[in-house]
């Protein structure tokens, strides 16, 4: 590992100044299990390391009427644990319980995961279905961004010298709101998604008709995708299987993958529609409180 000199920041305006100073040599540290993994292949090297979780902004959970504020630091383990982020935000606790084991989930957060910025990232897809708000402070004030719009390449964000992220802030859900993150990997566990696929709904009062729905991509372009077309062409729909082969022929067309050792075009183009189906199908389950889903997602047991 290479030296570098490390700030336990304790305030978000000490954290801005670090990183000022310290340009494009200095990085913020959340949980480190990106960032560190990163310097020690020496993958990436800085001169200067800002610690982020002594600070209490970052750290912070509050959740009220106007939704859910989670602090950036906030480590997956305390979002798991928490069974009114669970009620409130179902999609969330998909990627925070799958990210890395135990151990990694005590120090991981969403908001490393949102900043390290991999197209493959577990997290973000469910950040965007859950319209979740990126707050970031900097030299200049403060701002904020939808998550859709954070990532600009792989490992590349709208950050700007001397900008952290504080929080994520989710409006308070609808009624009837569900939502699901679904992955492919070749395994069970502890591997990078192939496809990710984030679903979330608003049913009507009786859970028959679909009234809006967003659904988000990973590891099928250079960034998450956030797929408003497939979400608008469920609009007005009944829940029914034409209407979820719909918005899966809409994400198979948004799917803009590379063939790697994980997979081929084609094969995550498949499974960005065949999870689609599967996620909606979760999403509308969960809207409804009901269990008619089976380990696959298929509804009754059909597609
Ligand atoms: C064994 C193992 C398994 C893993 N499995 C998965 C998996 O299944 N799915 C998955 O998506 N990821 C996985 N990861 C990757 C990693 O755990 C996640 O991306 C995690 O969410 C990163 O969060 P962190 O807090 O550790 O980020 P850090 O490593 O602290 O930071 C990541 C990047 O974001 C920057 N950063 C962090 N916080 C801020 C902030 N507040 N403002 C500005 N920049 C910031 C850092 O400078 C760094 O560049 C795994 C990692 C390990 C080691």
């Amino acid at each position: 590992m290479q030296a570098f000199d490390f700030v336990s920041a304790r305030s978000v305006d000490e954290v801005v100044a670090a990183l000022a100073a310290g340009g494009e040599r200095a990085r913020p540290l959340s949980g480190g299990t990106d960032l560190l993994a990163q310097m020690k292949e020496g993958r990436r090297s800085y001169a200067t390391v800002v610690d982020l979780k002594r600070i209490p902004a970052l750290m912070e959970v509050r959740i009220g009427d106007n939704g859910l504020w989670l602090g950036a630091s906030v480590p997956c383990h305390t979002v798991n644990n928490n069974a009114d982020i669970q009620k409130m935000y179902p999609a969330l606790h998909d990627s925070t319980g799958l990210i890395g084991g135990t151990q990694v989930q005590g120090r991981a957060s969403l908001g490393g995961n949102l900043c390290n910025a991999s197209p493959a990232a577990d997290g973000i897809p469910n950040l965007i279905v859950h319209s979740a708000v990126a707050h970031i402070a900097g030299p200049n004030g403060e701002r904020q961004v939808a998550v859709e719009d954070f990532c600009t390449a792989p490992g590349r964000t709208v950050l700007q010298n001397g900008e952290v992220l504080v929080a994520l802030e989710f409006p308070a859900p609808v009624k009837n709101f569900g939502a699901a993150y679904l992955r492919f990997i070749p395994r069970n566990e502890m591997d990078i998604a192939v496809v990710g696929v984030g679903a979330s709904v608003v049913l009507s009062s009786d859970g028959q008709t679909i009234e809006s729905a967003r659904i988000s991509l990973g590891a099928v372009a250079p960034t998450p995708l956030y797929v408003k077309a497939a979400g608008d062409a469920l609009a007005g729909q009944p829940v029914s299987e034409e209407t979820f082969e719909k918005a899966a022929q809409i994400a198979w067309e948004a799917a803009k993958p590379i063939s790697d050792m994980r997979g081929t075009i084609a094969q995550r183009k498949h499974l960005a529609g065949v999870l689609t189906k599967r996620a909606l199908r979760i999403a509308i389950d969960r809207a409804r409180g009901t269990k008619t889903v089976d380990s696959l997602g298929r509804l009754n047991g059909n597609g």
